[in-house]
């Protein structure tokens, strides 16, 4: 049956052998998509959801139970006071232009303490010129950046004692750099030395692949808000679109008010049928990001195993859904991701180039075969065309067919390789 995907023997074997070994890993896999589920299922009972919840609104989208619904959910599982959980969020990135467009005003000042954000919100914060960022009202923005990938302590106190800073910023995946990505004990620690300093500082979170990695969210361990993306962990491959942003009641009310109108906020909104496809979404997460750890172990171990650097290492403790693979070489990026591209669901037949993507500073390759346009809980891999060539790869709505593309990624890898 393999060679039906064009997969070579020399290929099923090695990847037959790795997977042998991991199996004490998965098990552990395993158990955190049980916790989750139970999580999950624990909030569905608890706010008795039942079909009338799927209905849905048009128009203003006033009195959506459904909506309302999910949004008591996705609170009790992140441990929040409020969500805001809205098709109206166009990207990940959205939810977080309307978190800081929210909470900062002009004179405020914004501290990005792990380095700088990702590459969409360049534009945003006005790090690169943009007629509608936050710098062009007057906001300021500051950035101190990871130590070898810890906290820089001092330099966060020191900055904290200075001078007043409104909002301190934490990207917890790596995005397009080398970073490690940042655990929910660093969080926790962190936020402790942070709050010695100054209680007041609104402590956001961008949350995106690590949602039901650890079995805390930051919410649980002091962070006052947190982003996260629909179309990547908590839409579970089903959810067609959106975003959340969990946190202080006080402060998701500010974000409802910037997204949708002063003085009408959550209270609107039109859920526009897709209701059933996000409770339906969030049920399955936590067996999306089970499939996708799986699939990212596997991919570390096979990588490693023919001598590429990979981080995570496979037995490394994960915080995201990402894994990296460092080529070294543009052309073993392209193939690979290439390889991705042929053992997916959707466009099997497409083979993708590098191009200049809106928001992103170099051209970027990007692998993704998804029923969900740029859906990243699926089976995906991309990377900048940038020296050392590294491949984000993430996803996997089941771990055979995560097994599946990556066997022919490596095929196509070791082809071009020759
Ligand atoms: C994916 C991601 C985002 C948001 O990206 P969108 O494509 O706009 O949803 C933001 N931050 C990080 C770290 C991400 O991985």
């Amino acid at each position: 049956m393999y060679n039906q995907l064009g997969i070579s023997n020399n290929t099923i074997e090695l990847i037959k052998k790795s997977e042998e070994e991991l199996k004490n890993k998965f098990k552990e896999i395993d158990e955190l998509c049980e916790y989750n589920s139970l999580k999950v299922l624990s909030a569905f009972n608890k706010y008795e959801v039942s079909e009338n919840h799927f209905s849905s609104t048009t128009g203003y989208g006033y009195n959506d139970i459904g909506r309302e619904t999910i949004e008591h959910i996705f609170s009790y599982v992140l441990g929040a006071e409020d969500s805001l959980v809205r098709n109206q969020f166009i990207s990940g990135t959205h939810a977080l232009t309307v978190a800081l467009f929210a909470l900062l005003r002009p004179n405020d000042t914004m501290l990005s303490i792990t380095g700088k954000p990702y590459d969409t919100l360049d534009e945003v914060i006005g790090i690169t010129e943009n007629n509608s960022s936050l710098k062009s009202y007057e906001i300021n923005y500051e950035q101190i950046d990871l130590i070898n990938d810890e906290f820089d302590y001092e330099k966060i106190k020191e900055t904290l004692k200075s001078k007043k800073i409104k909002l301190i910023e934490i990207q917890r995946s790596k995005g397009y750099s080398t970073r490690k990505s940042i655990s929910i004990e660093k969080i926790k620690n962190v936020i402790e030395v942070i709050r010695s300093v100054d209680k007041d500082v609104i402590i956001m979170i961008d949350n995106c692949y690590c949602e039901f990695v650890s079995k805390e969210s930051p919410l649980e361990v002091g962070a006052d808000i947190i982003v996260g993306s629909l179309i990547k962990n908590l839409g579970g491959g089903i959810a067609p679109n959106g975003a959340y942003i969990s946190g202080r009641r006080d402060l998701i009310e500010l974000c409802s008010e910037r997204l949708t109108v002063p003085g009408e906020g959550k209270e609107v909104g039109p859920s526009l049928g897709v209701n059933k496809s996000l409770l339906q979404g969030l049920f399955m997460a936590p067996n999306a990001v089970a499939s996708s750890l799986k699939t990212a172990i596997l991919t570390s171990k096979v990588l490693e195993d023919l001598g590429y650097k990979v981080e995570p290492k496979w037995n490394d403790q994960r915080v995201d859904i990402v894994q990296n693979i460092e080529f070294n070489d543009k052309d073993k990026l392209i193939s690979y991701c290439q390889g991705i591209q042929m053992a997916s669901p959707i466009d099997s037949f497409v083979v993708p180039i590098p191009w200049d993507m809106p928001g992103y500073q170099d051209q970027v390759i990007m692998a993704a075969g998804t029923f969900t346009q740029g859906s990243s809980i699926e089976l995906s891999c991309d990377g900048p065309i940038r020296p050392p060539y590294i491949a984000y790869q993430q996803g996997g709505l089941t771990y055979e067919y995560g097994k599946l593309g990556v066997m022919k990624a490596v095929d196509r890898l070791i082809r071009t390789s020759l």
